[in-house]
């Protein structure tokens, strides 16, 4: 069954596919579902913006748990945004 990736799925696998770190059939099912959902697509763009001000962060050793409430802060915010689409 090749079902094509709910918004969640994607969120989860969106921090590999920045980091380059996705095998090719996960990336072109994550691109695939990209092309046809546009909350998705803004949150890649903002997730993009987003990842080099982590990783400055992260090299001062941001907290464990700043990082895991903007993950979820941005698992949210793309919840609200995918409701009924
Ligand atoms: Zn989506």
């Amino acid at each position: 069954m090749t079902a094509s990736y709910t918004c969640q799925d994607c969120i989860d696998l969106l921090l590999d596919y920045v980091d380059g770190a996705l095998p090719g059939e996960l990336k072109s099912r994550l691109e695939e579902h990209l092309e046809g959902c546009q909350p998705c697509e803004d949150f890649l763009k903002t997730y993009s913006v987003t990842m080099p001000v982590c990783r400055k962060a992260m090299a001062r050793q941001m907290p464990e748990s700043v990082a895991t409430k903007l993950h979820q802060f941005l698992r949210e915010e793309i919840g609200k945004d995918s409701v009924g689409h």
